[in-house]
């Protein structure tokens, strides 16, 4: 999948700073920022969307939870506290089509989940 952006972030095809790696993950700050932390957690696995994701990714999909809790302690925001979102397909707004969890921290993001 050498097509999609985030395979060419894993591949180093694309030169980025991870800030987290393991045999099954990688974490980055994302590019363009919407809170002072702002970090993209994904699977080296080429997964498109949350809908493409089955009991085979439990395990995968639990430990992206775990290194954003992991993250939110090293970024010193866990106490203050953060917030995590995985978009999926249009009305989610996703726009990179590998999944990937935000990790949303280091202001008040607002009540809102949504923009009205
Ligand atoms: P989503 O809209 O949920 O699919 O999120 C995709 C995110 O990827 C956006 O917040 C983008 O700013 C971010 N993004 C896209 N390209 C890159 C890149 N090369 N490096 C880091 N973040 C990126």
């Amino acid at each position: 999948m050498q097509e999609c952006i985030f395979c060419k972030i894993i591949s180093g095809v694309i030169k980025t700073d991870l800030i987290y790696a393991d045999d099954h993950i990688v974490a980055f700050k994302d590019i363009s920022p919407q809170a002072p932390v702002h970090i993209l957690i994904i699977p080296k696995l080429h997964i498109s969307t949350l809908n493409d994701t089955s009991a085979e990714h439990q395990n995968l999909l639990g430990h992206i939870m775990l290194v954003a809790k992991q993250l939110a302690n090293k970024e010193g925001i866990a106490e203050s506290g953060y917030r995590t979102i995985m978009n999926c397909n249009a009305d989610g707004e996703q726009s990179v089509f590998h999944i990937h969890l935000h990790l949303l921290g280091g202001k008040r993001l607002g009540g809102r989940l949504v923009r009205s």
